[in-house]
């Protein structure tokens, strides 16, 4: 049961993890080719599942990509301040895929 593992860096947040490569693959096809980390894919799918309401598969994707670009300019402004710290703690602790 030997599974492939690779390095991946988060594009919100620059967060690097060990996974196995069919879970790299298949963050990267849900957001367009983009690896995102476990916390941001969630507040990601979070944000755009808030935002699109059964108006189709097209517009889910839409709103996936606008959801994406928000949480981008919330990581980077995050990422200057103190608490960020915090998160990034928080991050290493919840961390699970490179099992
Ligand atoms: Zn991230």
């Amino acid at each position: 049961m030997e599974a492939v593992v690779e390095c991946a860096k988060c594009e919100c947040c620059g967060l690097v993890e060990d996974c196995t490569r069919d879970y790299i693959l298949g963050v990267r096809a849900a957001f367009g080719g983009r690896w995102l980390c476990g916390l941001c894919s969630e507040a990601v799918r979070d944000e755009a599942a808030r935002g699109t309401t059964a108006r189709g598969p097209a517009a889910a994707a839409a709103g996936l990509e606008d959801a994406l670009r928000d949480h981008m300019a919330f990581c980077g402004k995050c990422r200057r301040s103190p608490a960020f710290r915090v998160a990034d703690g928080m991050r290493q602790m919840l961390r699970r895929c490179s099992k």
